[in-house]
């Protein structure tokens, strides 16, 4: 039977490397609903050409040319903040892939959840932002959760079949990112340009500074945190430059298993999709003797403090990572306009901890409360600086 697939964030990275595989293979998927955010014309395009029953634009000046190219098609068009929410809990879809960039990816998750789909998670921030709450609207869900990040699908993958508590703790590998060699006064001068310049993987500008700044690597530490209900002192991050081992699990008995592959998203995005089976013709062989060496260092906290946030955010609990993603978004944003240094990011990110109340346990609204102020807060800042 064809699996229904709704792609939320369908013209980005993810987003379209999920569409090459389910367009390579129909007789498993169909992509049902597609989401962008503002590049429509890409949509279109993509719409024309799987012919899903919605496609949905997230800004509403944009929607107009999306109706009128699509509505001559036979294809639903929908725009504002409920569609994506809709999008996620529609009859005519099986699987959520959520594929938009931050906090934006935490609402239709939770309608997801609440309608039982089931969700390949790319959109790690859902998790950062709201993990504990994600982790109780699942125990009374059906829903299952896929991990589309390739640490978290690495990760998954080593557990297969393993006892969890004989895990003595998750190695998550980092590429260490663009400026892994760099020293702190030229980390300090980096431009967007440089932090863009990722040395292993193609991604969106987002999480490519996130990966510059080391954040992604705490980013996922929390992740892997909710998504495998693993103790924070049970999960560690090793910087591996060459990006062959997607990640690792340490067994009580001294035992390490790793997932190996070179660095491509179609891997895990296809064992999220297929539910754990391993199709052929997904991603390239991985030759180990080209690969040659694999090396493994310490990530450094002093050239690289965001890295500590992981273990700040997780000791502090309630809404504090929530303010960290949200002011986090601002400062990247500032910084890929140039309006900010490469490291203001790490000092927006915690003058907002300072300045946003603490909520020990946040419900829904304190999320979407919290994820306001601390934006505000953020682009207060942003403007003191310039
Ligand atoms: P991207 O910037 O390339 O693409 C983002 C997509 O989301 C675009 O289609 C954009 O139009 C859409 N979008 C943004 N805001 C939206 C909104 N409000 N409503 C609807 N659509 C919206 O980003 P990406 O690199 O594909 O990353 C997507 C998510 O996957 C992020 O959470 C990222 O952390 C995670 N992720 C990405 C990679 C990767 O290799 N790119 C790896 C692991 C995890
Ligand atoms: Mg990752």
């Amino acid at each position: 039977m064809q699996k229904k697939i709704a792609v939320l964030g369908s013209t980005g990275s993810i987003g379209t490397q999920t569409l090459d595989i389910i367009a390579a293979a129909p007789e498993r998927y169909r992509a049902s609903v597609l989401a962008a955010g503002s590049r429509v014309d890409d949509l279109i395009a993509q719409a024309i050409r799987h012919r899903p029953d919605l496609a949905i634009i997230a800004r509403e000046d944009l929607y107009p040319q999306l109706r009128d190219a699509l509505m001559p098609l036979g294809i639903a068009t929908a725009t504002g903040p409920d569609a994506l929410r809709q999008a996620a809990a529609a009859d005519n879809v099986d699987t959520v892939v959520t594929a938009t960039v931050g906090y934006s990816g935490l609402e239709p998750t939770i309608a997801a959840i609440a309608a039982g789909k089931d969700i390949a998670l790319a959109n790690k921030e859902t998790m950062v932002v709201a993990g504990s709450y994600i982790n109780r609207l699942l125990a009374s869900s059906r829903t299952r959760i896929y991990p589309v990040d390739s640490e978290h699908s690495a990760i998954y993958q080593c557990l297969k079949g393993e006892d969890p508590a004989k895990v003595r703790r998750l190695i998550i590998t980092a590429s260490g990112g663009p400026f892994r060699t760099w020293s702190k006064g030229a980390i300090a001068r980096a431009t967007a340009t440089d932090a863009l310049r990722h040395p292993n993987w193609s991604m969106g500008a987002k999480i490519t500074i996130d990966s510059a700044t080391m954040l992604n690597k705490a980013f996922e530490i929390i992740e892997a945190r909710w998504l495998f209900d693993m103790q924070p002192d049970k999960i560690s991050a090793i910087v591996h430059p060459q990006s062959i081992i997607h990640s690792m699990v340490e067994f009580t008995d001294g035992a390490i298993k790793a997932q190996l592959g070179v660095p491509d998203m179609r891997l895990p995005i296809a064992y999220a999709l297929g539910e754990s089976v391993r199709y052929e013709g997904v991603s390239d062989f991985c030759d180990l003797l080209e690969v040659g060496t694999l090396t493994f260092e310490q990530p450094d906290e002093e050239r690289f403090p965001c890295f500590g946030l992981a273990k700040y955010c997780l000791n502090r609990g309630g809404n504090t990572a929530c303010v960290v993603n949200a002011a986090n978004e601002i400062a990247v944003a500032a910084f890929l306009n140039g309006r900010i240094t490469f490291n203001d990011i790490y000092t927006i990110i915690t003058s907002a901890i300072e300045r946003v109340d603490f909520i020990a346990n946040p419900d829904y609204n304190d999320f979407v409360q919290t994820n306001a102020i601390a934006r505000r807060v953020a682009s207060e800042i942003v403007e003191s600086i310039n």
